[in-house]
């Protein structure tokens, strides 16, 4: 692939300037100077023409990659149908993804949203009013781990266990606290301390693997560790899947690679294959919301909800686990061999199917490979300060996966020098 390669492609929308932009945005992010105007499978091209390998996803998002033919079908039809009505009314399309979600997993319920955030903020929620109906607990406590990613509004970024995320936003919300990641004895021992203080833990929140926090997989003995003290303590295990549920490691659901089922668990980015969707999902006897309780004007809407149910049966019809689980084990062992071509760069490969993650070592900076492999045209993306990030559609094709690693051979060529 040639990442200088002119195409005959549309330039960007007319009068579009970057500087207009930063003028009329919030600059919350931080920008790469590049224009995104195109994409097409698992490729992307710039105003300038300039072709990259996407091996970013719109962050582990667009499943079925770009313009992929039944995401153009699924939109095109439901817009054409119905696409907006509120939940006032009976929606065929959210009834019928609930179905699929609930006949695919260990849920019994779903309740439908528009991100991540939003869902693990249902589940906060949902925990909450079971903790004070069913545990009789007056002001219950959430333990999240460190590390952890659950996202940006304000319950979802107090549960996040990284200082970085909380600062300038106090008074964070009451009721959660922080304990290391698959250590269980550290989480009886957090266990103990909250019951001697008369604040029972309602609910652990974890991730099956840290995403953000450095594409650190779950440790099974660990989670059937913390399945048990939930079962015996009467406490809820949620868990957040908004990464790594809907086949990204080559299962649906990242808690099928640890041997245990959650009381509620949460899904979204690649749900929706890059429609904004999210699910908060429970067992029965967890779903204690009653009418009035929670509520999303846009959750669960026909087009949201359609488009979804069809990047569902797209996932199964095509078999994607399957290529997930092929082109994963494809891209470790090639990762692998860089690790030995360059071992003073990289520490450690990690990850499950298509989640996978190059820690690096020495002073090597995650940002400094994502640069280098830009230039060499491929897109991954930093997980924390020393993890680089390879999060590919799940569509992903073995050329595709050899081109990547030749890329980041490359990249990695430049910063070795
Ligand atoms: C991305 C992410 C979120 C937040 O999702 P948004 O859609 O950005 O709100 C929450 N949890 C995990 C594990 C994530 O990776």
């Amino acid at each position: 692939m040639s990442p200088d390669a002119i195409l005959d492609l549309p330039a960007s929308p007319p009068n579009f300037n970057r500087a207009d932009f930063d003028r009329y945005v919030m600059a919350t992010y931080g920008r790469f100077p590049i224009t995104m105007v195109r994409g097409q499978g698992c490729k992307l091209w710039d105003a300038e023409g300039r072709e990259y390998l996407d091996f970013v996803a719109g962050i582990a998002t667009c499943t079925l990659g770009h313009a992929h033919p039944a995401l153009i079908k699924l939109v095109t039809d439901q817009i054409q149908t119905l696409h907006h009505v509120s939940n006032l009314y009976y929606i065929p399309q959210q009834g019928e993804l609930a179905r699929w979600l609930v006949e695919h997993s260990c849920a019994d319920r779903v309740f439908f949203c528009n991100s991540g955030a939003e869902a693990n903020e249902g589940a906060i929620k949902l925990a909450r009013k079971y903790a004070h109906t069913v545990m009789g607990i007056s002001q219950p406590v959430i333990l999240t781990a460190q590390a952890s990613f659950h996202g940006r509004t304000l319950a979802a970024v107090t549960a996040t266990g990284q200082p970085k995320y909380h600062k300038g936003f106090d008074p964070l919300v009451p009721g959660f606290d922080y304990v290391p990641y698959n250590d269980l004895a550290a989480l009886n021992a957090r266990v103990e301390d909250w019951n001697r203080e008369g604040r029972r833990v309602a609910a652990i929140l974890l991730e099956p693997l840290q995403g953000e926090g450095g594409v650190l997989p779950g440790d099974p003995t660990y989670f059937q560790g913390v399945r048990d003290l939930c079962d015996r303590q009467g406490m809820l295990l949620i868990l957040d899947e908004v990464q790594v549920g809907m086949g990204r490691t080559g299962k649906l659901w990242g808690y099928e690679h640890l041997g245990i089922e959650p009381d509620i668990f949460t899904t979204a980015k690649g749900l929706g294959g890059g429609i904004p969707i999210g699910a908060l999902l429970c067992k029965s006897k967890c779903d204690v919301f009653q009418p009035g309780d929670h509520a999303s004007t846009f959750g669960g809407n026909p087009f949201a909800c359609g488009v979804a149910l069809g990047v569902c049966q797209t996932l199964e019809r095509e078999g994607l686990l399957e290529n997930v689980v092929r082109r994963g084990e494809q891209l470790r062992s090639g990762l692998g061999r860089l690790a030995l071509t360059y071992p003073t760069l990289i520490a450690q490969v990690r990850g499950w199917g298509l989640i996978n993650g190059l820690e690096l070592q020495g002073d090597l900076k995650a940002a400094e490979v994502v640069q280098a492999a830009l230039q060499k045209g491929l897109l991954v993306v930093p997980a924390g300060p020393k993890v680089v990030r390879l999060v590919p559609p799940l569509i992903v094709d073995q050329a595709t996966v050899d081109q990547a690693l030749g890329c980041l051979d490359q990249a990695l060529g430049t910063l070795v020098a």
